[in-house]
């Protein structure tokens, strides 16, 4: 084939079936887990204020390197999202709606990142907020019910991290000790994380480079200096996890990309995947993101899910395959048109998966046709049926003969045939 002229772009993807229909059918199976537990869709435009994601930290990759953003005709300053927390806490700082809010989402989200597996500049996240609430009861709630999504696409390989961040008056006595353990040895520490020492000390626990694997792990941990309230709503998060029988693993080290977290912060890993890509999800508690959009000073918890991700990690399980999506019947038709469209049109309103040829394709291209659908039934419809008032209806699969039918049977014959082979 020759070269195309254009291609999707670096870190883009063309989604087609069966992909599509596998994406379609992930997305039903949260929406039904979040509707159930009293979740509402939002869905908040892609792009935005650059203000509303700058607030996300402007000292995180996410803000610093990786925003799409461009002026508009307007002059404005505008972003596209790389995700989807922001925008939903400005909604609630819009809107002010009834607290607790609960708002679950899905669409796409954009980050210049450098392309490689499970890692695209445009990608999927469904994930879910409670706005209003600091009961730990809510956090429990979310980490349920991302589990519980996973365990319904059939994946068992995923395990969950758990850490409080603290309050935010907890911050600075631990970011001192953080930041002089690191000083100590700091020709070990690797270039970019001497960078990320000045701008943001919490993020170097964060550092995938084996040259700082050694001096992260012995780094303090913040479980040592959390506030009392802090520590006992952390507790009260094991304590509801350990009752709902979600299993967790505390990681006293674990911090997330995005600034905003406050106490309960989690992830979600594929230990099916490789350790770079292997987060299929994360979320936690952002107990100031609200107000700093200019809402009022109310807490916030939620989570975002990785589709491609996730998709990954079935793939990788071997489960959660695309679902079948096969015509039911095939039309073949010679007889002159709109004979064929109208007999497509009746099967469909019937409630059937039917399809035809198009082009006045002979009997046997059509024929071809029919069986390269896998249908398993075909209506073939000719001159003589035409005069006679008929339809032939052949089981395309083995199970009898061809037979010929009064027109006005045909939709009887065809559910019991179908009926049959279920
Ligand atoms: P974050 O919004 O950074 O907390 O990410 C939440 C989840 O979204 C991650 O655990 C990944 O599964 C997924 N994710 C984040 N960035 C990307 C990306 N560039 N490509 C694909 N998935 C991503």
């Amino acid at each position: 084939m020759a070269t195309p002229l254009f291609q999707a772009l670096p870190g883009t993807r063309d989604l087609l079936p069966p992909e599509t229909d596998r994406m379609r059918s992930l997305v039903s199976i949260f929406a039904d887990e979040a509707s159930q537990a009293g979740f509402g869709q939002v869905t908040p435009p892609i792009f935005e204020d650059i203000q509303v994601f700058v607030r996300i930290g402007e000292a995180t990759d996410v803000v610093s390197k990786e925003l799409y953003s461009f002026e508009d005709k307007g002059g404005r300053q505008i972003a596209l999202r790389p995700e989807q927390t922001a925008s939903i806490c400005r909604v609630y700082a819009e809107r002010r709606p009834i607290t607790p809010w609960k708002a679950w989402y899905y669409g796409p989200n954009f980050r210049q990142e450098k392309p490689q597996k499970g890692r695209y500049r445009q990608f999927d996240q469904v994930g879910a907020e409670v706005i209003g609430s600091h009961d730990p009861d809510v956090d429990v709630e979310l980490i349920a019910m991302a589990s519980r999504f996973y365990t319904r696409l059939g994946l068992t390989d995923v395990s969950l991290l758990i850490n409080s961040l603290g309050d935010k008056a907890d911050r600075p006595r631990y970011l001192e000790a953080l930041v002089n353990h690191f000083e100590r040895d700091i020709d070990a520490l690797s270039e970019q994380s001497r960078h990320t020492l000045s701008l943001n000390p919490l993020r170097v626990l964060d550092s995938k480079r084996p040259q700082d694997a050694e001096l992260v792990a012995a780094a303090p941990v913040l479980a040592d200096y959390l506030s009392h309230e802090a520590s006992a709503a952390f507790d009260r998060v094991t304590t509801g996890l350990d009752a709902l029988g979600v299993s967790y693993t505390v990681a006293p080290r674990l911090v997330r990309g995005l600034d905003y977290y406050t106490r309960t912060t989690f992830e979600f890993a594929a230990d099916s995947l490789d350790a770079a890509q292997n987060a299929v999800g994360g979320g936690g508690r952002y107990d100031g993101l609200v107000a700093d959009l200019g809402g009022p000073e109310d807490p916030g918890v939620g989570f975002a899910l990785g589709v491609e991700r996730t998709l990954l990690a079935c793939d990788a399980e071997g489960v959660f395959a695309a679902p079948e999506r096969g015509i039911d019947v095939w039309v073949v038709c010679t007889a002159e048109s709109p004979a064929a469209l109208v007999l497509v049109d009746e099967l469909r309103q019937a409630g059937f998966r039917a399809d035809r040829a198009f082009d006045g394709r002979s009997m046997k291209a059509q024929m071809k046709a029919a069986n390269r659908s896998n249908a398993p039934v075909a209506v073939i419809v000719g001159d003589d049926e035409m005069a006679s008032g008929s339809v032939s209806i052949r089981p395309m699969q083995g199970q009898g003969e061809q037979a010929a039918v009064r027109r006005d049977q045909m939709i009887s014959t065809i559910a019991e045939l179908l009926g049959a082979k279920e």
